[in-house]
């Protein structure tokens, strides 16, 4: 996997035929969107794992955040809620651990049958003990152990530079700046007084991403942390940044996509989204939520669905999980299972949206068919959760109909009186 890029610009590598099949796209568009920056492949070749194609025309993926923290560090914990992530669907995995034994954590969750993503400066911060004592050559140095360990992606936070934090102090927030990462490089500008060491130095980040065949993940260190905050210059500023970092990695045959907002209003979503793309060259965008509001803790991983799914709709292609937990406390193996469930109802609503011809629409009429013949068996096995919904059925008895209408159900009542609609070529090819 070492130099896709280079690769994909001069053939079609047998990687991107297992791409291409897994995704139902043509090979050599799949290749040439990876030339162009518009598809990623997080697959350190130190590691042999399942693919995760991410990026224009694939199906819209699902990242898992799992990790310790200071206050709660339990690894064997964290590495029983990944694999429950990946149980329930997961596409990829990000360790985000702040607590304990970082390179052991890290490693066991790198273990796992799956891409895998980090975010280096937690750990140079809890080696150099604050974030005003993490120099470059410290942060250059966990970075390259995190590539060599076999890291497929690594969340960076290049455009928190010193004009982001100028526009954060000139257009005040409210929240100021709620990404731990954007908020280390934010302390370690405003204290010391020099240029973040990614922007500074972002040639020598990208050499050592190319050196390992490493997706950099181009962090929003000024996303937004309410919506009042989604139309400050911070965010708007640090965009533009990423837009060039973007086009330089790519020059350097660095692997890329772009993290993006945070919370904001819904109306804002499809610009926001169309904004990035534009700007990146139409890179693939990573997205937490956006969350649309503020008011619901404790269903946050709706909120986030609902942001996620349109943003899909205008062109985002890779969602990270938010659990019910967001804001509140750090997720249990439930709030991990409860909210990869709701993003991969995002990311499918998505994967629709922007695939109409593709296998998610057939699926989808499958089971539009199984439930006119009331055939419940056949809905269970398409449905995306075949055992929760089952034991919802059940519940009142193992019935014809279901118990809503039950004797005064409709389909039974005028379904023998009207003609079947025929199945559309494929349907039988649904999952
Ligand atoms: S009983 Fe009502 S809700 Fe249930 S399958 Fe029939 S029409 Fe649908």
């Amino acid at each position: 996997m070492h130099g896709l890029i280079e690769e994909c610009l001069r053939s079609v590598p047998e990687v991107v035929h297992a791409i291409a099949r897994a995704e139902g796209l043509v090979p050599r568009r799949v290749a040439r969107a990876i030339a162009r920056g518009r598809i990623v492949v997080p697959a350190n070749p130190r590691r042999e794992h399942r693919l995760c194609a991410i990026g224009e025309g694939c199906s819209v993926k699902v990242n898992v955040n799992v990790g310790t923290s200071g206050t709660r560090c339990d690894p064997a914990g964290e590495l029983e809620k990944a694999r429950a992530a990946l149980d329930e669907g997961a596409d990829a995995l990000m360790d985000l651990s702040t607590g304990g034994d970082l390179p052991a954590i890290r490693r066991s969750i790198l273990a796992l049958d799956v891409s895998v993503g980090t975010v280096p400066v937690y750990e140079a911060v809890r080696r150099a003990g604050s974030a005003v004592d993490v120099d470059a050559d410290l942060l250059f140095r966990v970075i390259r152990e995190h590539c060599r360990d076999g890291v497929d992606f690594l969340t960076l936070h290049c455009g928190v530079n010193q004009e982001a934090y100028a526009a954060l102090v000139d257009d005040p927030r409210v929240m100021g700046v709620v990404s731990r990462g954007g908020a280390f490089h934010t302390v370690m500008m405003a204290e010391r007084g020099e240029e973040n060491p990614l922007y500074a130095e972002f040639d020598y980040l990208c050499e050592i991403l190319a050196e390992h065949g490493v997706v950099a993940s181009l962090g929003d260190g000024m996303r937004p942390g309410c919506r009042s905050d989604a139309e400050r210059l911070a965010k708007s500023t640090e965009y533009l940044a990423l837009g060039r970092l973007a086009k330089r990695a790519l020059s350097a045959g660095v692997e890329r996509m772009i993290e993006g907002p945070g919370h904001m209003p819904l109306e804002q979503v499809g610009y926001n989204v169309g904004m990035l793309k534009e700007l990146t060259g139409h890179a693939p965008l990573y997205l937490l939520g956006p969350l649309v509001t503020d008011l619901a803790p404790g269903y946050d991983h709706v909120v986030a669905a609902i942001g996620g799914a349109v943003a899909c709709q205008h062109g985002a292609d890779f969602l990270c999980m938010v659990s019910p937990a967001e804001h509140l406390a750090l997720p249990d193996r439930q709030d991990i299972v409860e909210g990869t469930r709701v993003a991969r109802i995002a990311a499918h609503v998505g994967t629709l949206s922007r695939r109409p011809d593709g296998a998610a629409v057939r699926h989808e009429e499958a089971m539009g068919r199984a439930r006119r013949g009331l055939d419940w068996d056949e809905q269970f096995r398409l449905a995306l959760f075949p055992g929760h919904a089952r034991r919802i059925h059940v519940r009142d008895g193992d019935l014809e109909t279901c118990s809503m209408c039950g004797d005064l159900c409709a389909l039974r009542l005028a379904g023998d009186l009207l003609p079947a609609c025929p199945k559309p070529p494929g349907e039988d090819d649904a999952a």
